[in-house]
C-alpha cells in the first residue's frame, strides 16, 4: 500500500520533533513517501511559524535527509504558505495553501486559536454575525495562488462541533463556500482531508465536511489525506479511517 502523509509540522515551527525523528517514524510505518510543511514566516505572529532566519537551514536539513534515506522513502520539502505570509513560497517541491488569519484594517484574526477569540472576533469586527466572518474567510481562501494543495479548506469551521455557533447549511455559509470552490476548482489544485483536528481533539470529522466533499467530487477536484502532524506519533492518524473518503 503507498502511505504518504505531506502535511507534517516540525520544530522548525510549532511542531515537536526534529525531521529526522519523523523521517525515521515514518520508515518504521513502512510509509513511501513524507513531506514537510513548515508554517511559513509570518510578521504580524511569530508564535507558531517558522523563523525568519531559520527558513535556508529548513531547507538545507531536509535536503540532506532527502539523500542520507534516500534508498528508504522519498522525502519532499514543502511550505504551509499562510495567505498573508510575506515570505516566497518558491523553490519548494509544493505548496500547501492555507487561511489561518483574517485582515481587518491594520488587525490580523486568528481564526483557528480557539472559540474564545473567534466569537471575540466575530462580536468586535463582524457585529455578532458569524456567517460575515465565514464569508471573509471564504473570501479571502477564494484568493489562494500558486498553491498545489488547499490546507483545511473550511478551517472556519474548527470550533463548529454540532453547529454550536453557525449553521453550516445556511444558504449564506453555502454560497460563501461555494464561490470559494468554484473558483479553486478552474486551477490545478488539490484539496486535503485534513484529520488534524480530530487528533486533537477538535472536530469528529475531518476538514472539509462531507457536504463539501461531495461538491468538490460533483465538480471534478481531487483530494488527498494528510494528517497536520505535531508530532511523530501523528502521522498519517486516522488514515485508515478516511482512506475511502479519498478521490
Ligand atoms: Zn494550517
Ligand atoms: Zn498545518
Amino acid at each position: 500500500m503507498y502511505l504518504c502523509d505531506l502535511h507534517i509540522h516540525t520544530n522548525y515551527c510549532d511542531g515537536a520533533d526534529t525531521p529526522e525523528e519523523i523521517v525515521l517514524e515514518a520508515i518504521q510505518k513502512g510509509m513511501s513517501r513524507i513531506g514537510f510543511s513548515a508554517h511559513s514566516y509570518t510578521y504580524f505572529d511569530e508564535s507558531y511559524c517558522i523563523k525568519k532566519d531559520k527558513i535556508q537551514a529548513y531547507k538545507d536539513e531536509i535536503s540532506q535527509l532527502k539523500e542520507k534515506y534516500n534508498d528508504k522513502i522519498e522525502i519532499l520539502c514543502g511550505i504551509e504558505q499562510d495567505f498573508y505570509s510575506n515570505e516566497r513560497a518558491d523553490g519548494y517541491d509544493y505548496v500547501i495553501g492555507s487561511v489561518h488569519y483574517l485582515k481587518t484594517g491594520d488587525k490580523f484574526i486568528p481564526i483557528d486559536l480557539s472559540a474564545d477569540c473567534l466569537t471575540n472576533a466575530v462580536r468586535k469586527y463582524y457585529n455578532g454575525d458569524f456567517y460575515k466572518i465565514a464569508e471573509d474567510y471564504f473570501s479571502t481562501v477564494a484568493k489562494i495562488k500558486n498553491a498545489q494543495i488547499i490546507g483545511h479548506f473550511d478551517l472556519i469551521t474548527k470550533f463548529n462541533e454540532g453547529f454550536c455557533l453557525f449553521d453550516e447549511s445556511d444558504e449564506r455559509y453555502v454560497n460563501a463556500y461555494k464561490n470559494a470552490l468554484d473558483m479553486l476548482l478552474k486551477q490545478d489544485v488539490i484539496f486535503e482531508i485534513n484529520t488534524g483536528a480530530i487528533s486533537r481533539g477538535f472536530k469528529n470529522e475531518p476538514y472539509p465536511s462531507r457536504v463539501i466533499l461531495d461538491y468538490i467530487r460533483k465538480n471534478g477536484g481531487k483530494t488527498i489525506l494528510s494528517s497536520d502532524c505535531h508530532k511523530k506519533e501523528a502521522l498519517m492518524i486516522n488514515f485508515d479511517k478516511y482512506q475511502s473518503w479519498v478521490f
